[in-house]
């Protein structure tokens, strides 16, 4: 992984000083990744960075996007920073949601478009898989507090999934359709999986995806599993 360079973000809350900074990646690769039936790709040298965070002085959610084409860059082994400490505590790193939060955004407004709304719904879920089948993705962020990082209540995580499986209704990627069949294969209803699986074929990229799917659907098996990619190894 090569680092990027570093942004000063400004947290955009009405007369709100909170100054962050966004340590960003040039480039990186999937060695090594691991790959998960709930589309998540845990990978050691392609680091998550967060796309929304959340300024805890005034409680504003910011998306990463709309603030770093206007963002300054800094140097911080220039001796003259001026704000680095030795914590990052005057000048903390951005951070990521945790699972609630990330519903709390949906709440607040934050979302102008469904793709948005749908991406913040996709974090939880994958969060709240992370959690449950102690995934340790490598990040540069800091992570959530954890009141705020924890597993969904049954109901929050239904209703999630429900709104996913809402939002991407009409979508007819490959990459909506596996999250659809994931999702109704995690709820247990088997035979949507299947009659979404049908209509996927097993060339190409998602290959290994969709017998991986339709394995665990033919066992009757709702658990996130990992998908074997065998061409990367
Ligand atoms: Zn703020």
């Amino acid at each position: 992984m090569r680092p990027g360079p570093d942004y000063v973000i400004r947290c955009p809350g009405p007369n709100c000083s909170g100054v962050f900074l966004y340590p960003s990646i040039m480039s990186g690769n999937t060695f090594g990744a691991e790959y998960w039936t709930d589309g998540k790709c845990v990978a050691p040298m392609l680091p998550e960075m967060p796309q929304i965070s959340l300024c805890d002085e005034c409680g504003t959610f910011f998306w990463l996007d709309d603030l770093l084409d206007d963002a300054e860059i800094v140097d911080r082994s220039d001796p003259m920073f001026p704000w680095e400490d030795r914590n990052n505590t005057m000048f903390p790193i951005v951070r990521f949601l945790g699972t609630l939060e990330y519903l709390e955004a949906v709440e607040a407004g934050v979302c102008r478009t469904t793709d948005e709304e749908l991406k913040l719904r996709l974090l939880a879920w994958r969060a709240h898989n992370d959690i449950l089948l102690d995934r340790k993705p490598s990040r540069r962020g800091r992570p959530a507090p954890e009141q705020k990082n924890r597993l969904l209540t049954d109901s929050e995580w239904r209703q999630n999934l429900e709104a996913i499986l809402a939002l991407t209704k009409r979508r007819r990627s490959p990459e909506h359709r596996l999250v659809r069949i994931e999702i109704y294969r995690e709820l247990g209803d088997f035979e949507a999986a299947k009659a979404e699986l049908s209509k996927m074929d097993t060339s190409g990229d998602w290959g290994p995806y969709v017998r991986c799917l339709r394995e665990l659907c033919e066992k009757r098996d709702s658990r996130v599993g990992r998908v074997q990619l065998d061409s990367m190894g």
